[in-house]
């Protein structure tokens, strides 16, 4: 039925009165959006996209999903303050099943508003307990907007003129633009190297995304973390992974995407998602990294708020209920060997690579040489919205198709995906 809502939208009027322009940078006649219902989002005309990408910002489970909606409202109608004076019960609630999610000695949370904020904090605190400043981070990897996560961050349209003291970035251990190819060890001698020039001898840490996501969904060259692991603990730092795209079960064969290469960080971040739309993020660490907090007076006025965590309390649940890990295996392995099979009729689809929901597609103009098409990309991405499908974009050049649904997509829903990407491409 059309939806009877608001009148039109005007970019215009957004464009002069909310300063945030990246929305120019995707589409050229961007959507108002005004419904959501799980992989289903709704225009103000009442037309229906297929969500391909709004997993990764807001939605893990699904968009307005029922459980977790009344969980908020509930709360919402109970309580929502701050936790820096008082206690509450949602909060400890969430840190508790969060905490039991995490391996090893993974059992204190400290609760943020976002991602920067945990990126930020989890910086401070390698800072704090190994008493050293030089920090480690991988070139092409995005970890937020604030001045430590914005020095990390290793692209340069991210950094605005950010005074940025102490960071190195190294090698993208890319298996497919990189200059190793497939060899994780040989980028990880860069990270030895590195800390022998550039720095005392002696880091806080490293922080690094399982598969890089902005960046346009890298995954890491095979043996390069577990190497970097072991060089960055002879130089007595902590290994932060930033699981804010690749946590949560979104890479379908594990929870949280270090699992996959086998190491055991110090301290996780996350964020996104995890409230299904709430704004809230978490550090992670062990008790004797987290004492480095106890005298320092640290509280975020927001930051884990009953609402926010009784949300994320909620994902979690439906997470389990609903096996949506499982189905980020089923459906993300369905949908990714689709998407290689397009390969053989589309010359422009140069690599098909990440796992379970967190997927990409880099694009070229020439597969020999991997020029990226950033231009046909743009094109690709509007003419799926036009034809009711929402797919996002990323990488340094602009050129890499990402998606990333919520993870109840279907593989019905991947088959519209596929079919609608293999038609568009057909058209080109
Ligand atoms: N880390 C990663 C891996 C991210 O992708 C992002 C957001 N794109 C952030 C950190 C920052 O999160 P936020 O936008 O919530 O500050």
């Amino acid at each position: 039925a059309p939806y009877n809502g608001p009148s039109a939208f005007h970019l215009s009027k957004r464009r002069k009165q909310y300063l945030p322009t990246f929305i120019d940078t995707f589409y050229t006649h961007p959507l108002n959006l005004v419904e959501g219902k799980m992989q289903y989002v709704y225009d103000e005309n009442g037309r229906r996209y297929l969500d391909a990408f709004g997993g990764i910002a807001t939605v893990l489970c699904g968009h307005c999903h029922p459980y977790v909606v009344e969980a908020i409202v509930n709360q919402t109608r109970l309580l929502q303050h701050t936790t820096v004076l008082y206690l509450n019960h949602a909060v400890v609630d969430f840190a508790e099943a969060l905490a039991a999610k995490m391996p090893g000695e993974l059992k204190v949370v400290v609760f943020t508003n976002s991602g920067t904020e945990a990126n930020e904090l989890a910086l401070m605190m390698a800072r704090l307990y190994t008493g050293y400043h030089d920090v480690i981070s991988i070139r092409n990897g995005y970890h937020g907007n604030a001045t430590s996560t914005m020095g990390v961050t290793a692209q340069f349209f991210y950094k605005f003129n950010v005074v940025q003291t102490g960071v190195h970035h190294v090698l993208n251990p890319d298996p497919y633009r990189g200059v190793f190819g497939l060899d994780g060890e040989k980028y990880a001698n860069d990270v030895q190297e590195v800390i022998n020039y550039g720095t005392c001898g002696h880091v806080a840490g490293i922080v690094a995304e399982a598969i890089q996501g902005v960046g346009g969904v890298i995954e890491l060259a095979p043996g390069y973390l577990p190497a970097v692991y072991s060089i960055i603990k002879k130089a007595g730092g902590l290994f932060i992974a930033d699981e804010v795209q690749s946590g949560f079960g979104r890479t379908g064969s594990h929870f949280w995407g270090f699992e996959a290469h086998g190491i055991l960080p110090d301290i996780v971040t996350m964020a996104k998602g995890i409230g299904n739309g709430a704004p809230i993020g978490a550090v992670v660490t062990t008790p004797e990294i987290a004492k480095v907090l106890k005298y320092a007076c640290f509280f975020s006025t927001f930051g884990g708020n009953p609402v926010s965590t009784a949300a994320g309390l909620a994902v979690l649940n439906v997470i389990e209920k609903d096996k949506l890990q499982q189905n980020a295996h089923v459906v993300g392995s369905y949908l990714k060997d689709r998407l290689k099979s397009l390969m053989e009729k589309h010359e422009i689809i140069g690599d098909v690579r990440g796992r379970g929901m967190l997927l990409g597609v880099d694009l070229v103009k020439d597969r020999q040489l991997k020029t990226p098409a950033k231009d046909e990309n743009l094109h690709i991405l509007e003419q799926m919205k036009d034809m009711g499908v929402l797919v996002g974009k990323g990488g340094f050049y602009g050129n890499v198709l990402r998606i990333t649904p919520p993870l109840c997509f279907t593989k019905e829903d991947a088959d519209f995906l596929v079919d609608v990407m293999d038609y568009t491409m057909s058209k080109m």
